[in-house]
């Protein structure tokens, strides 16, 4: 079981379902949606002071492959409502599955 946890804040990532046709083959990815992140409000100040656009990104790891990339976000609520209720095992070699059900 690989470490679901985001490397900024610790705080546990969350599975939510890719807009369609995004591009990647997983249907799932997982992110950091914790609001106090340190990488999430870097990236406001960043995107603001730099490109001047109110925008930001959360860190974002697709389970698959264990790849961390920025998850582009236009607002504190953006994506939110794809986050799905479901625990998420990763199975290293073998890709990820979701489990259903709480904790
Ligand atoms: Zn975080």
């Amino acid at each position: 079981m690989a470490d679901l946890t985001c490397p900024h804040c610790r705080s546990r990532l969350l599975p939510f379902e890719l807009p369609e046709a995004a591009g990647w083959s997983a249907p799932f990815h997982l992110a950091c949606f914790n609001d106090d992140c340190s990488y999430y409000r870097r990236a406001w100040e960043w995107m603001k002071g730099r490109y001047g656009v109110w925008a930001a990104y959360r860190f974002r790891l697709d389970p698959a492959s264990g790849t961390a990339s920025p998850l582009p976000v236009w607002s504190p609520d953006a994506l939110k409502d794809r986050i799905l209720d479901a625990e998420v095992e990763v199975h290293s070699g073998t890709g990820s599955e979701m489990a259903g059900g709480l904790r």
